[in-house]
Order: C-alpha cells, then sequence, then structure tokens
C-alpha cells in the first residue's frame, strides 16, 4: 500500500464547503480520510509530510493550454507542457485542438491520449476541433470525437464565423452532451488588428483589435445559446462589454459561461508601449505596486510578449473582468497558455504571433490581484480552479471528497518569489512577467497520489 499522510495544512474544499485546519490521507491514489480521523487511519508504514502553514486544495484544473504536441514540438510537448502544469500546482489540464493536424478526428485525440498517458506529469484532457482542421468551412465528426473521449470542443485561436456553422455545431454538441468553447472574434470587425484599439494603438501606430470585435461573438454565442440550448463557454474574456453581456445572460438562466486570464486582469494595453509608460498610466492597479513601484521590472515598447488574442485592453477593462470574476459572472480561471520559440516572438510586433506563456505564474497573479486586494477569498479563488471547471467538464475531479482521485494541489498564498527563467520547465520563455515581484505560489502538485512536482526545501 503506498500512502501520504499531510498533517496540519488549512485543508480548503469549496465544493464540500470545508475550510478547515486538519490531516489528509491519501491512500492508493486516492483520498482516503479528511479530518481530525485521517491520522489514526494511516497505515503504519504512510509517509508523512508536515504542511502547516500550506493551503492543501483539490488539484488545480486548467482547462486552456496549448500543448502544441503533435506538430509543433519546437514550442512545447506534453512532457514539457505538463512539467510546467505541475510546477504550476495544476493537476489536470485541457489542451487546445489547433496543433498540426488540429485534432479533428478521433485518431489524433487517441495519438495524445496515449502520448500523455507514458509522459504526462498531469492528467491531460482533450478538446477537439468543431470545424475540421479548424478551417471554419464545414463541421468536424463531433460524435465520434465524443466517443474517443473529448471533454468539450472548440475552434481556439480560430472562431466560426458563419452562425448558422455555429447552430449546427451546438445542435450536435447539445446531442453529445459536450460544451462548446469559443474564442470569440468577430473576424470582418478585427481584421489585421494586433493590439487593443484605443489611445495605445494610436500613439504606437499599431492596427487596432476592438473590444467590439470580441463582444459582438459573445452577444452571438448567448443568442445560439439561447435557440439550441447547448452550453456556450466564451474563451479569455477580455471586454468590458462582454464581461456585462455574460452577467445579463447569465441571470436570465442562458448556458453560457465565461474564463478569464491573469494576463487580462493584471495588465493593460499601455504594457505595449514599455514598462515605464505602464507603470505611470495602469501600474496602480496591481498588487504590491504601491508598496514596492522600483520592485518591478521595465521592457521596451513594442515588446512581443505583450502580444496576445484577444490583446490587452484598458484599465477599465481589466476592473470589469475583475468585477466578473469577484460577482461570478466569470467562474474559471486559466492560463491560455501559448508558448511559441524565441525566434518566431523576436521580430516586430506585426510579425510576431499571439501569445503567451501561463502555467507558471497563473496562481501567484491570480492571488495576487484577487485575494490579496480582497476581492475573493481564498475558497472563492480555488472554486474557480477546481469545482467550477470540473462541473463544466463533467470531470470526477475538483474535490476533496473521500474516494475521489488524490489529485492535491499544496500551496503558500504568502510566499514572495521572483519569476525567473529558472522557475521554468515550459520549453518556451514567452512570458511578459520575467523579473516580477509574485506574492503566492505552489508548493507541491500531487497527481492521483503521486508527487509530480515537489521541490527540493519542502520536507518530504
Ligand atoms: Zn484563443
Amino acid at each position: 500500500m503506498n500512502s501520504l499522510l499531510l498533517t496540519g495544512g488549512r485543508v480548503i474544499d469549496p465544493a464540500n464547503r470545508l475550510d478547515v485546519s486538519t490531516d489528509l490521507l491519501i491512500v492508493d491514489g486516492k483520498i482516503a480520510a479528511v479530518g481530525a480521523t485521517a491520522a489514526a487511519k494511516a497505515p503504519a508504514d504512510a509517509e508523512r509530510m508536515d504542511v502547516n502553514g500550506l493551503v492543501v486544495c483539490p488539484g488545480l484544473i486548467d482547462l486552456h493550454v496549448h500543448l502544441r504536441e503533435p506538430g509543433q514540438t519546437a514550442k512545447e510537448t506534453i512532457a514539457t507542457g505538463t512539467a510546467a502544469a505541475a510546477r504550476g500546482g495544476f493537476t489536470s489540464i485541457v489542451c487546445m485542438p489547433n496543433t498540426a493536424p488540429a485534432v479533428d478526428t478521433a485518431g489524433t485525440v487517441a495519438l495524445i491520449h496515449e502520448r500523455a498517458s507514458h509522459l504526462g506529469l498531469v492528467n491531460v484532457f482533450v478538446a477537439g476541433a468543431i470545424t475540421k482542421n479548424i478551417a471554419g468551412e464545414e463541421l468536424a465528426p463531433i460524435g465520434s470525437l465524443k466517443r474517443a473521449g473529448v471533454v468539450a470542443i472548440t475552434d481556439d485561436g480560430h472562431c466560426v464565423q458563419n452562425h448558422a456553422l455555429m447552430r449546427h455545431a451546438l445542435e450536435y454538441a447539445r446531442m453529445f452532451d459536450l460544451p462548446v468553447f469559443d474564442h470569440c472574434q468577430d473576424y470582418s470587425f478585427v481584421t489585421d488588428g494586433v493590439m487593443h484599439e484605443g489611445y495605445w494603438s494610436t500613439v504606437l501606430g499599431l492596427r487596432g483589435w476592438p473590444a467590439a470585435g470580441e463582444e459582438l461573438i459573445v452577444a452571438r454565442n448567448i443568442l445560439l445559446a439561447e435557440l439550441t440550448g447547448a452550453h456556450v463557454h466564451c474563451q479569455h474574456l477580455s471586454a468590458a462589454g462582454s464581461v456585462r453581456l455574460l452577467r445579463e445572460a447569465r441571470k436570465r438562466g442562458v448556458p453560457v459561461s465565461g474564463e478569464a486570464c491573469p494576463h487580462h486582469f493584471t495588465l493593460t494595453d499601455a504594457a505595449v508601449a514599455g514598462g515605464e509608460k505602464f507603470w505611470s498610466a495602469d501600474g496602480r492597479g496591481i498588487f504590491g505596486f504601491e508598496s514596492n513601484p522600483s520592485g518591478f521590472p521595465s521592457w521596451p515598447a513594442y515588446d512581443t510578449n505583450f502580444k496576445m488574442n484577444p490583446p490587452l485592453r484598458s484599465a477599465r477593462d481589466r476592473e470589469a473582468v475583475l468585477d466578473g470574476l469577484a460577482d461570478g459572472t466569470i467562474e474559471i480561471i486559466c492560463s491560455d497558455h501559448a508558448p511559441h520559440c524565441d525566434y518566431e516572438k523576436e521580430v516586430e510586433f506585426d510579425y510576431a504571433p499571439f501569445g503567451i506563456t501561463g502555467l507558471e505564474t497563473e496562481l501567484a497573479l491570480s492571488l495576487m490581484q484577487l485575494y490579496h486586494t480582497q476581492r475573493l477569498n481564498l475558497s472563492d479563488l480555488i472554486a474557480k480552479f477546481t469545482v467550477a471547471p470540473a462541473r463544466l467538464l463533467r470531470l470526477n475531479k475538483g474535490t476533496l471528497g473521500v474516494g475521489m482521485d488524490a489529485d492535491v494541489t499544496l500551496f503558500d498564498p504568502d510566499r514572495e518569489w521572483l519569476f525567473d527563467k529558472g522557475n521554468t520547465s515550459s520549453k518556451s520563455f514567452n512570458s511578459p512577467f520575467y523579473g516580477w515581484p509574485l506574492k503566492g505560489g505552489p508548493v507541491a502538485t500531487i497527481v492521483g497520489g503521486r508527487k509530480a512536482w515537489i521541490p527540493a526545501e519542502i520536507p518530504a
């Protein structure tokens, strides 16, 4: 028997409304006991870990990750992407289908499952494509993708423009009981925009990606969810109008949900003008900046690590996304971890690919912007990484109930650390947050009772 007793941690399990300092026992990969009786139930040879001072919570789930395998393994692989996930405190991830080939057949789903079972440090769930080759023209075989085990469908990176085709996708998805994720971008409106359309795009002479380009598709998705009864989940929401539309629709009971990424609720479009401009314009919106302005790094204008899709938006949008997270309109936080090679990003802003890595800074930035600023308590914040994504994906995960898989994350909400390349397990380094002083972060990641990531200084 393989068993591990975690003693004296602050056990927070939002699904069971539990927040108490106590013990947790893992036996043979499952949660065996939580509470005062856990120690008594532990086998004599159980390994013990004193986790006093740490939070013990259900393993974190990130439902928006680009693992880049198959086909783009210069950027990331299943091995390196899941290592980054484990280092970030995540025990389960959902990988996006915009690989090469795209995940639009049962065979590609099987390939990823097979590789992940050998090489993955964390649980890998697969999202299938909505349309063949993510081209937005013809539906992918949604039924056979479901049989192959996908947990959702999405054309992420792209957006189905034809509303009738999207309607048919939703009708099929409903038949197969699959949530549909959507990267909300109206192509005719956004055209070749590379950053948020506003003051800074004008100053910098870069083509604008207007907030309405996202809001139009959020509105479309709400109408189609209402029409078909299928669940639409709007990915990486960045704009105030999107949050307002989602709030109103959810109040009316429309089956829609949304997610937000730390870069959108931390940074703003001023960051594209360089560090100095960003800190003087919008730095006060970042936890810790007022007490330690000189501790935060600077960067040049047109730094392509600040280019992502959707783009960083205004301070007002950042505030609206934070409000949406605080009032429950946005239930889920994810990274949109999107690794790219140095040589791809080291070009002019217009030509660089969209996207940044995010798994390793996600928990810290969320703690800073939501918990340390007192917008959310720890339990409500943890819910956005655990029970909420598990419910959307219908995964039997996201809680510490007895008998559940022993996916457990240990983190210290107050640990102060500096993010640098030494903290990176990803194959790529396209993060805007290197050099940032962070507060709070993962300490150990346990997947199915096995230590997926545990740094040397933690007693083992
Ligand atoms: Zn996307």
